[in-house]
């Protein structure tokens, strides 16, 4: 028998010419070092990966609509072992990395492209830098992205492991954010949580929680 290294297709856009760059992610390359997927237009966006010291994946990923990275979390099961993988963008809820099977990506990519195509047409814009923010002014900053990132990560969590609780106990989950803070929610049936955090070391603390109720 022959072990098949294992490896994972992974897909981002470009949020300078919105193109769709794809690499191949390799667990022992991956183990050794940081990998960077790098658009070859002249502004090169990068999307990083790395391994952080408790062996969870760490990604940094440049967001289409925010025109900034957001970074992630993820266990290493839920990145090598998923058919499908999809990380979306904090702020619109839009998705903008793809990592899974070669196949389901290219299915992902071509949804999001008819969803951005849609997107678009609803602000009546042209191109993609219509509907990209321009600059940051202070009183848009937004919250901040390791609160989302660790919350992200407990969620994901307890929901592979089945102890996320809803009305419905059958739907899939996603966090969203609120006036009051980062929330968790269900799709199907609606039900939320909403974690009251508000700096990365509150966020921190939920990650001894073995258990989310959703209402
Ligand atoms: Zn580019
Ligand atoms: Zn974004
Ligand atoms: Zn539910």
């Amino acid at each position: 028998m022959v072990l098949k290294p294992k490896q994972r297709n992974i897909a981002y856009r470009c949020p300078e010419c919105g193109t769709t760059i794809l690499g191949l992610v390799g667990k022992f390359a991956l183990s050794a070092n940081m990998l960077r997927l790098k658009c070859s237009c002249d502004k090169s966006s990068n999307l990083d990966i790395n391994v952080t010291n408790d062996g969870k994946i760490r990604l940094s990923v440049p967001c289409l609509f925010c025109k900034q990275n957001h970074n992630y979390v993820v266990s290493e099961p839920v990145f090598f072992d998923r058919d499908l993988f999809l990380l979306n963008c904090p702020y619109t809820g839009m998705d903008i990395a793809f990592i899974g099977d070669e196949e389901k990506i290219n299915t992902e990519l071509k949804r999001t492209e008819e969803e951005i195509a849609r997107l678009m047409a609803s602000f009546e814009a042209e191109e993609l830098s219509d509907i990209q923010p321009e600059e940051m002014r202070e009183d848009e900053i937004l919250p901040d992205p390791a609160v989302y990132d660790t919350l992200r990560f407990v969620l994901k969590d307890l929901e592979a492991e089945g102890r996320v609780k809803c009305l419905c106990q059958n739907g899939s989950y996603d966090l969203r954010f609120t006036d009051e803070g980062v929330e968790a929610y269900c799709e199907r049936c609606g039900g939320s949580y909403l974690f009251r955090a508000t700096t990365p070391a509150i966020a921190e603390e939920y990650l001894d929680i073995d258990e989310l109720k959703l209402k």
